[in-house]
């Protein structure tokens, strides 16, 4: 038996204090473009406007290619017109 085993995991668990504000959605700055094969500059496209926030693509700043999209939410409430 070993009993330090069970003492002390690493910081796995260490809890992440939530920054204060609204900016728990990071801008992406850097993806991974499967033809450039490195992560690169993406430039952002808005793609839809869905009810639930704006649809945004990626595209690689170098050859335009989309390395990823993400909806945006609004906070706002939307009115739905039954
Ligand atoms: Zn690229």
């Amino acid at each position: 038996m070993n009993p330090r085993k069970f003492m002390k995991y690493p910081d796995a668990f260490t809890p992440q204090p939530k920054k204060e504000g609204m900016f728990e959605e990071f801008d992406a700055t850097q993806l991974f473009c499967p033809k450039c094969k490195q992560a690169v500059s993406v430039r952002k496209r808005l793609l839809l406007v869905l009810p639930e926030g704006d649809k945004y693509e990626y595209l690689c700043a170098f050859c335009s290619e989309s390395v990823g999209t993400k909806i945006d939410r609004h906070g706002k409430p939307t009115t739905v017109i039954v």
